[in-house]
């Protein structure tokens, strides 16, 4: 008898990698559905949950970083892998919400065996519960109109995305309503162009970055 294996949603914005994926995942016995960025992501999610999400970091639209930080407010047990090529080494990046991650043009290998380290079943348990106010990253549109950046922001609750003007960027945690189901969403807002938002936040506070799930009681 064969063990079913868990389900798998890879997003990733290169086609090439993205069908390269999804062809070894299935050989090897995983369900496999995938996304070309951030926002059909969400989509995907909306329709059905996989056990296991295998994220790119740098995607036009919504990236990753924005993808990953949502879906760890939303879904605190679904087992998240975020992979790039930007980053090296084996270490999750500072501030990427994922329980795990691949360096892109690493072995497959070495992806099969991050993903057999999941147990089928079993979700994974965070250190420290959510409180719910982790913010999420929001990325600004590269849009000029006068004096205030917009971003889209990805409601936790709901799963929609919707266009923000956002807040003084001077601050690190913002506040806004969902204007589709009205729940209250906690953003820290992305630095446009170096895309790393760990070293802007550490640039502005002067001193080591804290854990993920601590950024929330910065703001006070
Ligand atoms: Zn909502």
């Amino acid at each position: 008898m064969t063990v079913p294996k868990a389900s798998i949603l890879v997003v990733e914005d290169e086609a090439s990698i993205r069908v390269l994926l999804s062809q070894v995942l299935t050989e090897v016995g995983y369900q496999v559905r995938s996304a070309e960025d951030g926002f059909s992501a969400l989509a995907e999610l909306r329709r059905d949950v996989p056990d296991i999400l295998l994220s790119d970091l740098n995607m036009p639209g919504m990236s990753g970083f924005e993808l990953l930080s949502v879906v760890r407010l939303r879904f605190p047990s679904m087992h998240t892998i975020a992979m790039s090529g930007a980053f090296s080494g084996r270490e999750v990046p500072s501030g990427v919400a994922a329980d795990a991650f691949y360096q892109k043009g690493a072995s497959v290998e070495y992806l099969l065996k991050t993903l057999a380290a999941v147990p089928p079943g079993v979700p994974f348990l965070p250190e420290e519960p959510s409180t719910g106010l982790e913010p999420i990253w929001v990325q600004p549109d590269l849009r000029l109109d006068g004096e205030r950046s917009y971003g889209t922001i990805s409601c936790p609750e709901c799963m929609r995305a919707f266009s923000l003007a956002l807040g003084d960027s001077n601050r690190l945690v913002h506040e806004a309503d969902c204007i589709y189901c009205g729940s209250a969403i906690h953003y820290a807002i992305m630095q446009p162009v170096e895309r790393v938002p760990v070293e802007v936040l550490q640039r502005a506070r002067g001193e080591e970055m804290p854990r993920f799930g601590d950024l929330s009681r910065l703001d006070s």
